[in-house]
């Protein structure tokens, strides 16, 4: 023990530890084995168990229950018989449940910090003053959320029997991440713990008991990823959330493909961080600790890449130097310890065998001279220096306190720096100048960025990736469209939409023509014009190109006669037109409010061009007067997607602290779009357009059937100041070029409206960059409904979100 004059003399701490007692009291109740959480009852476990362990000293804590698949499949079937209830309790009664949740979390937060530090060693600091006090707010929040759903979400209802699957780097928050949304929307959950850290989740199940949450609203289920997998194939689950690895998150979109079950992914990521010369560097270096070493760089958004421009880099690794040598590490309850454990031994040998990596192809390595306690599983803060950004550790993420640094000269370098990462999960920018900082942040490939600060979370921002970094959000407004869906049974809420049903186009059109009379019919119907032969090409980069096949396919009228041929499309064809969308990527750039003047100004050369297009129409429908109304439909449409070009607003998140946080909107980037079959023309322009007044560009597969409306649509396209390569119409078969597309790495997402299997097998091709997908599983959709064929609901698929936090005010 130091006198206290050396403590003077020194000025170091002491430690400071947290008292484990209750914790350990709470496991000893439970005679330090666990059961599963179905159906508001603690079941023993019938299959196997295991040890969940204390990283910091590697002894046990508690035995575990790994659930079986009838344990799973009682969780589902608890969820499914308590979700009717729970969605019928109306928003308001939801959000007293969710009050009380949030409530008792802070009346236990205490036990839930040492719960969670001991079982995943994260320093208690953390889990004490960021993880727990989170878990209550996003309980608050979405307690707000319910109440406000009927209003605020008018039809929309809960998705139904959601999965949620959450990894062990923050296990209570992303506990809390999950399921306070998806109660909030009237889902039911069951939700599998990562298999390190199930602890908290289990005193949460607990908490959910002694508030009375009606049973089978929340169902916990322990064990390893076997669970997870039977959770994710289990035919009864609606939905599946996931956060964890990029490499699980392709396991999973590949299981559900074609299921129809909704899929949220928050994966890994590779995040820069980004010094600019004029940044104020103390904060900087500060920013750094919170970036890398905050819960041992075990952290999906974790700044790994310090990006710094040049002139200032030495000066930057001196001072980070200094600030390594500082930092404590040790006993996770230690209150005085900025550094904890390592979660296990296969982590901690995956970080070695990275940094040893990272030294073979040449970095420079730096750790301070101090060295690790050596009960349990630490690693010590780590820089890199001299690394080339092709290196592995540029590239991979090493999901340690390992940290990588690389110089830049200009804004542009950093941009291009930053964005040469398959991730794209969050960034920050450092700068003392406002105006450089909101210049980069639009240019950043990332789901979030942090402008002079960093990892900071709330509940009121959404969070979630680009790129592999997965898809979706959680937190935010837009958090909460993963757990709804549009109501489809019009009736039910006094919309017009209607059940989607099967019948033809031309039947459909029929019947309306019936109701409508003929007053509404401008043309009088005709016998069908003589069948006009004409070869149309491919239209790409704004140019009509041959397709490189050299083949034509026949398209038929309705009587099967042979109205004339178009080119078929192939694999050559879709890469050159990826690449032409990829060119027009200015499109992103240009103004809402231009996006909207080409729009309307398409819908007023369409117009001027009407009757000849629905003598065409009519050709396939073999009925003038439902080809009449699909003309009239189209230009309706488009004047929608006009009129929302430069109205789908982002939000400013009032999240706590110094911040205004601002939620963009952002286009995908080249959205790959297979049109529907059914109105040919109206389909084209209900798929292809609500993405383009986002700022995305498309590459588009017309309707295989009757693609020759489509082809129309290229002089008309020319004329209209639409730029080249905006719109890339590639003919042939829809269900073919779709495969090419979904497996087309360059392609940022993908919608295909068609049969169920081709649905599922884009789902399963879209693997490789983990692109976004939409597709209709073969449900028939009624594309003159304007509720079912517009609306929202493309323009959200047509975007993501990011939030930018912006310091603000005092
Ligand atoms: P992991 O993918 O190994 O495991 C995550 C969860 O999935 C665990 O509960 C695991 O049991 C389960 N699982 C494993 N195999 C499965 C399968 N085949 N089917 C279904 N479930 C399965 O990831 P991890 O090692 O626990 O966590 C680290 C990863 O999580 C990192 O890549 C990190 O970046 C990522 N992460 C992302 C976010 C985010 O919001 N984007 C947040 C935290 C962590």
């Amino acid at each position: 023990m130091a006198s206290i004059p050396e403590i003077f003399q020194t000025m170091s701490y002491g430690p400071a530890p947290e008292a484990a007692g209750h914790a350990n009291e709470w496991l000893e109740k439970h005679g330090r084995h666990f059961g599963l959480f179905i159906d508001g009852e603690w079941t023993t476990g019938a299959g196997e168990t295991f040890a969940t362990l204390n990283p910091a000293t590697a002894k046990t804590l508690a035995q575990l229950a790994q659930a079986t698949e009838s344990e799973v499949d009682q969780a589902v079937s608890a969820a499914r018989k308590a979700q009717p209830g729970w969605w019928a309790l109306g928003g308001h009664g939801r959000a007293r449940y969710l009050y009380a949740i949030a409530r008792e979390i802070q009346k236990h937060s205490r036990l839930f910090a040492v719960l969670e530090s001991l079982d995943n060693g994260k320093p208690i600091r953390e889990s004490r003053d960021i993880d727990v006090p989170l878990v209550a707010r996003h309980f608050y929040h979405h307690a707000g959320w319910a109440q406000l759903m009927e209003q605020e979400l008018p039809g929309r209802v809960p998705v139904g029997v959601i999965a949620q699957i959450v990894p062990w780097n923050f296990p209570l928050l992303m506990l809390a991440w999950k399921i306070a949304p998806a109660l909030a929307m009237g889902n039911t959950v069951v939700l599998k713990p990562a298999e390190f850290t199930s602890l908290t989740a289990l005193r949460f199940a607990e908490l959910c008991q002694e508030i009375g949450l009606p049973p089978g609203v929340v169902n916990i289920i322990t064990g390893d990823g076997r669970v997870g997998a039977a959770l994710v194939a289990h035919p009864d689950v609606n939905k599946i959330a996931f956060t964890g690895s990029t490499e699980v998150g392709r396991i999973i979109r590949s299981a559900t493909a074609g299921s129809g079950k909704k899929l949220s992914l928050e994966l890994g990521g590779k995040s820069p961080f980004i010094v600019f010369s004029d940044a104020d560097l103390d904060s900087v270096v500060e920013g750094v600790v919170d970036a890398i070493w905050f819960n041992q760089g075990q952290v999906c958004c974790a700044g790994s890449r310090i990006l710094v421009q040049e002139g200032v880099a030495e000066r930057l690794v001196e001072k980070l130097k200094q600030r390594m040598e500082t930092l404590r590490i040790g006993d996770p309850l230690d209150k005085a310890v900025d550094m904890g454990a390592i979660i296990a031994p296969v982590q901690l040998e995956k970080i070695q065998e990275l940094v040893r990596r990272g030294e073979d192809e040449g970095a420079t390595l730096w750790q301070p001279s101090w060295s690790c306690p050596r009960d349990g599983w630490f690693f010590p803060p780590t820089l890199f220096t001299e690394v080339s950004p092709a290196a592995t550790i540029a590239q991979v993420e090493i999901f340690g306190p390992v940290v990588v640094l690389m110089t830049f000269r200009t804004p542009a370098e950093s941009v291009e720096l930053a964005n040469n990462s398959r991730y794209g999960l969050a960034a920050s920018v450092w700068t003392e100048s406002i105006n450089l900082a909101l210049d980069i942040a639009p240019q950043l490939k990332a789901g979030t960025v942090w402008v002079n600060c960093t990892n900071v979370f709330d509940a009121a921002s959404g969070f979630g990736g680009y790129r592999e970094s997965g898809f979706g959000r959680e937190g935010g407004s837009e958090g909460l469209r993963e757990y709804v869906r549009w109501r489809t049974d019009g009736q039910a809420d006094g919309l017009t939409g209607g059940r989607t049903d099967s019948r033809t186009v031309g039947q459909k059109a029929k019947s309306k023509v019936k109701k409508a009379g003929a007053s509404t019919d401008r043309l009088p119907a005709r016998p069908p014009v003589p069948p006009i032969n004409r070869t149309a090409k491919l239209y790409i980069g704004g140019k009509q190109v041959r397709p490189d096949s050299g083949y034509s396919q026949p398209v038929l009228d309705s009587a099967d006669r042979q109205i004339g041929e178009v080119g078929q499309g192939n694999r050559k064809d879709i890469r050159n037109a990826v690449e032409a969308a990829h060119k027009a990527s200015g499109w992103a750039r240009s103004t809402a409010h231009n996006r909207a003047q080409v729009l309307y100004y398409i819908a007023e050369n369409l117009a001027a061009r009407s009757e000849e297009l629905s003598h065409r129409l009519a050709l396939s429908h073999g009925d003038q007067a439902s080809a009449n109304r699909e003309v009239e439909l189209t230009i309706e449409r488009l004047y929608t997607y006009a009129a929302w070009a430069d109205k789908y607003d982002g939000r400013v998140h009032h999240t706590p602290y110094r911040n205004v946080t601002l939620a963009m909107p952002e286009p995908l980037g080249v959205l790959g779009v297979i049109c529907p079959d059914v109105w040919p023309l109206l389909g084209f322009v209900s798929t292809v357009f609500p993405a383009v007044a986002m700022g995305n560009t498309v590459v588009a597969v017309p309707s295989s059937t009757a693609p020759l409306a489509a082809i129309d649509l290229y002089q008309i396209l020319d004329t209209s100041d639409v730029p080249g390569g905006v719109v890339n119409i590639v003919t042939g078969s829809g269900d073919e070029l779709a495969g090419v597309l979904a497996a087309h790495d360059d392609v940022d997402g993908m919608w295909y409206f068609g049969s169920p299997e081709v649905s599922a097998e884009v789902e399963r091709l879209s693997t490789g960059n983990m692109k976004r997908t939409w597709v209709d599983l073969g449900k028939a959709r009624d594309w003159s409904d304007a509720r079912r064929g517009s609306g929202e609901e493309f323009l959200e698929q047509a975007t993501q979100v990011k939030n930018i936090w912006i310091p603000y005010g005092e």
